[in-house]
């Protein structure tokens, strides 16, 4: 499913969003949401066992610029989700999405010319425009 239609996606989550409509409710719905992230990929660790989580200092070497970092960070994760921890994972990502797009429907701000800026952003100023 390439070129999904971000306009499309961000009329739809106008149309169904009606309980929620508040930015007092889609701000905590948000919130809420990427805390059930956090907790569904603990338990695909701590209660599926699909992934393991590794937390350790970063080992650097002294003499590594920036520009060679990338191939020295570990992302302290082995392994992949099953089937049904990342059916669980997609889901709540796409929940955390719907409500990052109704936050960009309140202030008028589309999604897509939004996205077109920063990537033309991430083009012009690399990884250095990360720090
Ligand atoms: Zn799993």
């Amino acid at each position: 499913m390439k070129n999904f239609p971000i306009d499309d996606f961000q009329t739809i989550v106008d149309d169904v969003l009606i309980r929620h409509r508040s930015i007092l409710d889609i701000l905590t719905k948000l919130q809420e949401s990427t805390a059930k992230i956090n907790r569904a990929v603990a338990k695909s660790a701590t209660y599926c066992g699909c992934i393991r989580i590794h937390g350790e200092r970063q080992e650097i070497p002294m003499d590594v610029s920036y520009s060679q970092l990338k191939s020295y960070m570990k992302d302290h994760v082995d392994g992949e989700f099953c089937d049904i921890c990342k059916e669980k994972i997609e889901h709540e990502l796409s929940t955390n999405f719907f409500y990052l797009t109704a936050l960009c429907n309140v202030f008028d701000i589309n999604i897509e010319e939004m996205l077109a800026k920063y990537n033309e952003q991430l083009k012009t100023l690399g990884k250095y425009g990360l720090l």
